[in-house]
């Protein structure tokens, strides 16, 4: 048994790139034919019922006006219900035939019940969830972080937010076959500095939702979408040396990001990142993750950091030493 893992760990990954090589052009075709043949055949979403969480401001509020523009009914979630009426207002004269306003917290289990239920009993059917609600948390070395209590509140949120309201809305969007739409972060793949907690809880809500893919089959379509940096109330309210760190980044902005995720949402796709030049990075990930590692530290960590990130990054080999 030993004998064949050891002629598996020699043969398979060359073979594996081999045949990668092989596969690669007539896959490249195959994923354009499909590209072409899922955008000619749209999901039409007028009169159809989405969920928004975290509808408040920035990505959430830009992908509510999307659907509206398209002609969805909204049900506007968000832990700052005071700020949902004007979005609520905006929707409708965009073209969106009715929409529900829902003061929650996503981290609260019961909440997320009573968003789902409140939903489907206004509406009467769910067709799209959104799980966008998110928060980043305060930006700091894992050497520095001092009481991890002060980050469970991001897995709460970004995580366990968006499984418990996936969980509670499953019924209603197999009976729809409706779809789920997480907004995830390029983080998942390319974690930065500084947001460690915030990069494990994307990249954890990635790997629960590509499970989910596989357990639902095409029972529920799942669309996961990782946008690089955008300019929104989260990116601005991180503190001044991680903003530092932020100028050197051009973001993108909110609205763009918004239409690219309801265009992927419609048109059935797995994945979406927005702004998209991160993935030039994937081939570099696989094959020289230290590169990837090194630009995201030179590119993102405030100068003043430096010195102390690259401590933190070495302190594996040391201790394996
Ligand atoms: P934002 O702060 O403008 O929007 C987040 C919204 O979530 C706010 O309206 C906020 O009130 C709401 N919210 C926060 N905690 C909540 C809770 N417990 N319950 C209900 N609502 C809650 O920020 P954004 O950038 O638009 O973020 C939206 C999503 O996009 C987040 O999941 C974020 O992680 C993700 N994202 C953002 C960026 C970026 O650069 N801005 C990049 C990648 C991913």
């Amino acid at each position: 048994m030993d004998a064949i893992t050891k002629l598996l760990d020699f043969a398979l990954p060359p073979l594996s790139l081999l045949l990668f090589t092989i596969l690669m052009p007539p896959s490249l075709i195959f994923k354009l034919l499909m590209h072409v043949r899922k955008s000619l055949r749209k999901e039409n979403v007028a009169n159809k019922v989405v969920l928004i969480t975290g509808a408040a401001s920035g990505i959430g509020e830009q992908i509510a006006y999307e659907y509206a523009r398209r002609g969805a009914k909204l049900s506007l979630v968000d832990i700052r219900k005071e700020n949902l009426a004007a979005v609520s207002d905006k929707a409708r004269s965009l073209g969106s035939p009715d929409v529900t306003i829902i003061g929650a917290d996503v981290s609260k289990p019961h909440d997320c019940k009573r968003f789902v239920d409140e939903t489907v009993n206004y509406f009467g059917r769910l067709d799209h969830l959104v799980n966008n609600a998110g928060i980043s948390g305060r930006p700091v070395t894992v050497e520095n972080m001092r009481d991890v209590s002060e980050y469970t509140a991001v897995m709460d949120v970004n995580f366990w937010g968006a499984v418990n309201a996936t969980i509670y809305a499953i019924p209603h969007l197999k009976i729809s076959k409706g779809r789920v739409i997480v907004i995830a972060s390029v983080c998942a793949w390319f974690p930065l500095p500084l947001i460690s907690i915030y990069n494990a809880s994307k990249g954890a809500i990635v790997n629960f939702f590509e499970t989910l893919r596989m357990e639902a089959g095409s029972g529920i379509g799942i669309t996961i979408a990782t946008p690089g940096l955008v300019k929104t109330e989260l990116t601005l309210r991180a503190k001044c040396e991680f903003q530092d760190a932020m100028r050197r980044v051009r973001m993108g902005s909110a609205s763009e990001c918004g239409k690219a995720i309801v265009e992927s949402a419609c048109r059935g796709d797995m994945y979406v990142t927005d702004p998209s030049w991160p993935k030039a990075l994937f081939p570099w990930k696989v094959f020289h993750p230290q590169f990837v590692d090194w630009a995201c530290n030179l590119i993102c960590a405030p100068s003043s950091n430096k010195s102390a990130i690259k401590t933190n990054l070495v302190m594996p080999q040391h201790k394996a030493e």
